[in-house]
């Protein structure tokens, strides 16, 4: 089991000091092109992306900085759409959304999933079709239901009873009849490789299977005239690297669509089976093959529903993490370098949890190199840290990084894309980090990096 696979009621046992540091890698330089984005490589000892060197990227646009790598991106979505050939791919919008990247998504023929009228406002804003939008969440607003069925997104996944009667009633008064697919809790949650399986849910998304919630939402939908039953609706987790815990959710999807059928004559042609496929973020982890999970998925979709005399549905797939998590590099400055009682290093960077919270939110573990020159310096214990009025403020929490390291050297933190801009603040008023996108020698900034003046806006 590699050091980040752990289960999710264990988090504590990944912010004990005591735990234990990993072992120094072999090589300090190295750029495992699992982890990197695909275009990165060292010339003359700086690390390189999209053919552009980390330290004129520095100089040009500042640090922190978020380097998004074009290539890999595209390559990620197209592998994505030639996997699930036969079905539909929707990238998870939360992971990473901008206007540049609902572009890329929309050239690259996916769909997009949004769970707010804000993602909404961005796909809509560069002219995303909307029939390729599938519109998510468990507390949509009024507003926000309204908004889909006046632009017409493609599918809307219902998650409660109230939102069934205020969807239709929305429907009926814009005279639209939106698809629904119904978000099915099946009682599998799954981390990495492994996953538990259990009867009952307690979680607010979704509607149970076991408690018989999910048929009665089938039955209240197939009841309105204003509503399109298309399908059944599961995301079972995040970060997995195994598909065992996707077929116990494609059997008990299975059993629903036997029970609609039975009851109601209807034969749903659309299943969802979500995101949550893992990518590696430090040596040792695994790099799932999408074509290996799409052969996989499709075998357990179509097993599943032969042996119960199904047709089988048109598969969904709806990735985030797997798509933009590698493509993106956080980009640092080093400030304080200290020593703290022989114990570690403290090297202190010019962003922290403002720009990458998952370390302190979820114990996530990270792989950081010393960027913008190499070093054949001996390997030095070290913790990564932020700048922020925090001592859970940590960006790595056990790395080693050559001990010539000084104030001014630039450290690269890969696979930074997912989860680090989305969720980034304005804590103690850091200003949130550009977005630039690198592609053949090329850098353009995406999204803006705040100003003092977009701190203030808006105050009294
Ligand atoms: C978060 C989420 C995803 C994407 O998850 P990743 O781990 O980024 O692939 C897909 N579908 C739903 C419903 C989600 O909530």
């Amino acid at each position: 089991m590699s050091r980040f696979a752990h289960p999710a009621g264990d988090r504590h046992a990944e912010v004990l000091p005591e735990d234990r540091p990993p072992h120094a890698p072999a090589d300090l330089n190295s750029i495992d092109p699992a982890i990197w984005p695909r275009t990165s490589e060292r010339i003359a000892g700086s690390l390189t992306i999209g053919g552009l060197d980390v330290r004129d990227l520095a100089k040009e646009f500042g640090t922190p900085l978020y380097v998004l790598d074009e290539h890999d991106f595209r390559a990620h979505a197209i592998d994505f759409r030639q996997a699930f050939h036969d079905g539909d791919v929707h990238y998870a919008g939360k992971a990473f959304l901008c206007r540049e990247v609902a572009r890329w998504i929309m050239q690259e023929g996916l769909g997009l999933d949004v769970c707010s009228a804000g993602e909404l406002a961005v796909a809509l804003s560069v002219g995303f079709p909307p029939d390729r939008i599938t519109m998510h969440g468990n507390n949509k607003s009024i507003a926000e239901l309204e908004k889909a069925v006046t632009v017409g997104v493609g599918h809307v996944v219902v998650d409660s009873f109230e939102e069934i009667a205020r969807l239709g009633y929305l429907a009926e008064k814009h005279g639209a009849r939106p698809k629904v697919l119904i978000r099915v809790t099946v009682g599998v949650e799954a981390h990495t490789h492994e996953f538990i399986a259990t009867a009952h849910d307690d979680q607010k998304f979704g509607l149970s299977l076991s408690s018989g919630a999910a048929a009665e939402a089938a039955r209240r939908i197939l009841a309105m005239p204003s509503l399109e039953l298309v399908g059944l609706h599961s995301h079972i987790g995040s970060q997995i690297t195994d598909t065992a815990g996707f077929e116990v959710a494609a059997r008990r999807l299975a059993t629903l669509l036997v029970q609609i059928r039975d009851e109601h004559g209807v034969v749903l042609p659309e299943l969802d089976l979500g995101g949550g496929y893992g990518i590696p973020y430090v040596d040792g982890d695994e790099s799932p093959d999408m074509k290996v999970i799409a052969d996989a998925l499709r075998e357990i979709v179509t097993t599943v529903c032969q042996s119960k005399g199904l047709p089988v549905p048109r598969l969904t797939v709806e990735p985030g993490r797997s798509i933009v998590g590698t493509a993106g590099v956080t980009l640092y400055e080093v400030g304080t370098v200290k020593d703290v009682e022989g114990l570690r290093t403290y090297v202190s960077v010019d962003g922290g949890m403002s720009d990458n919270v998952r370390t302190a939110l979820y114990g996530a573990d990270y792989t950081a190199r010393l960027a913008s020159r190499e070093s054949t310096a001996a390997p030095m214990l070290s913790r990564l840290v932020g700048k922020h009025c925090e001592s859970g403020d940590i960006v790595v929490r056990d790395l080693y990084l050559p001990a010539d390291l000084v104030p001014g050297d630039l450290i690269a933190v890969a696979a930074t894309g997912a989860y680090c801009r989305s969720l980034a603040s304005n804590y103690n008023y850091l200003p949130k980090p550009a977005v630039v996108a690198v592609a053949g020698g090329k850098a353009r900034v995406i999204v803006a990096r705040e100003t003092e003046e977009d701190l203030l806006r808006g105050q009294l």
